[in-house]
């Protein structure tokens, strides 16, 4: 009556968890083949990301930007060259 018990994580030699699933593999490198892809996917989709983000940053404005006209006070787009007014900004 010798039931097989599972042998806890910790105390096998063999084999290595794999730092992305976090389950055990054999594989060599101690990464599943999958989870390595999966990595590499990741770090490319997060430089994607950060591109992206520069992207975004370079082509819309963090502030609106204005001008204001000089003679009604109202404030216009920067690159508009004549007011509701009519005053030919700048
Ligand atoms: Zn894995
Ligand atoms: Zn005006």
């Amino acid at each position: 009556m010798s039931e097989k018990k599972p042998t806890p994580l910790v105390s096998q030699p063999s084999g290595k968890v794999c730092p992305v699933c976090g389950n055990r593999t054999y594989s060599q490198g101690g990464i599943h083949p999958q989870c390595a892809v999966h990595q590499a996917d990741a770090a490319r989709c997060e430089k994607l990301k950060a591109t992206r983000k520069l992207e975004v940053a370079e082509t819309t404005p963090s502030t609106w930007r204005s001008k204001k006209c000089p003679k009604c006070k109202n404030e216009s787009h920067v690159r508009r060259k004549v007011c509701d007014c009519g005053h030919t900004l700048f």
